[in-house]
């Protein structure tokens, strides 16, 4: 499984380096190799504000010249709509995703943003358009209200909370030792991935972004901490232009779209009834899950 962001390790490391100075997280990025690749065109603009249309054009992309890994993506996600990615592991779904962070560039095609390319525009300005829920969240071995005003630092009092009520997070918070001062993370507090989850969606929502990407956690929750989840997921991505990458198909159903992606392609594509109707890739994921799901007793 390859994470959508950065190891965590690296980031307890920066993260002891920066306490102090609360640097954007996506800066930290440009310590690493890879990402500082891209850079930013010379007449690079800042994005307009827009409601966050995003579209990808005929996308080709390879992390090595001598493997393809995405060949001939056309995706479009109107503002406000949910398109969820699915298909087996390895199909470059969380390729995509890094993509439209600009992590790297396209080789052919254009990624848009509200009309614009994003290799026009300046990528903190592109950034801080895009909110992010990744599968394993990090945590700083700080306080509850530091991790989650870390998605807003001039966030008030009253917003941290309103944003953690919203996250679902208001009993777990209400049953600790200290409250919001319970220090958590490595040296702290342990949380659990759900809660985890639950502190990055209350993040985002601090960010308070046009564009939502959800790497959805691979790992199974049981069902009181999923539907938890769901429920805060909803309220974060409800108006907001979602790109999901879901591993687990019973989180898809209410999207707009569903890519059915396949060794970096588009498979098939469509709502969830119509895939089910076809009886392709989609309806076999399904009929897996199913069958998985019923194996561990989990309800359908
Ligand atoms: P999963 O469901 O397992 O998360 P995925 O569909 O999200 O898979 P990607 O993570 O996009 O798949 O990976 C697509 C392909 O690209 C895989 O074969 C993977 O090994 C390869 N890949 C991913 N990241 C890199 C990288 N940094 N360098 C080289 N190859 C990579």
């Amino acid at each position: 499984m390859i994470q959508l962001f950065i190891p965590l390790n690296f980031l307890g490391f920066v993260y002891r380096e920066i306490r102090e100075s609360l640097i954007n997280i996506e800066r930290l990025f440009h310590l690493m190799d890879q990402p500082a690749k891209v850079v930013d065109a010379d007449h690079a603009k800042p994005l307009n504000p827009g409601p966050g249309e995003i579209r990808f054009e005929n996308i080709a992309f390879a992390y090595n010249p001598d493997r393809p890994i995405i060949e001939e993506v056309s995706l479009t996600v109107a503002a406000g709509k949910k398109l969820a990615l699915v298909g087996p592991s390895g199909a470059g779904k969380s390729t995509i995703a890094r993509l439209l962070f600009r992590f790297y560039d396209v080789d052919a095609g254009q990624i848009w943003v509200h009309g614009q390319d994003i290799r026009e525009v300046t990528q903190e300005s592109l950034r801080a358009a895009i909110g992010v829920v990744p599968q394993d969240t990090v945590l700083f071995n700080d306080s509850i209200f530091y991790n989650i005003a870390y998605g807003r630092p001039s966030a008030s009092r009253a917003e941290v909370e309103r944003a953690a009520h919203l996250a679902h997070l208001d009993d777990f918070i209400a049953r600790l030792p200290q409250g919001y001062e319970t220090v958590v993370g490595e040296r702290g507090l342990k949380l659990s991935g759900g809660e985890k989850q639950r502190i990055a969606i209350a993040r985002v929502l601090l960010k308070d972004p046009p564009i939502l990407i959800l790497d959805e956690a691979t790992s199974s929750l049981d069902t009181q901490a999923e539907q938890a989840i769901m429920s805060a997921l909803q309220e974060v991505a409800a108006s907001r232009t979602t790109l999901a990458i879901a591993h687990r198909l019973s989180t898809v159903q209410d999207a707009d779209e569903i890519v059915v992606m396949d060794h970096g392609r588009v498979h098939e594509r469509g709502t969830h009834d119509q895939l089910l109707a076809k009886r392709g890739l989609y309806f076999q994921l399904w009929q897996g899950q199913r069958a998985a799901n019923q194996a561990d007793g989990v309800p359908q």
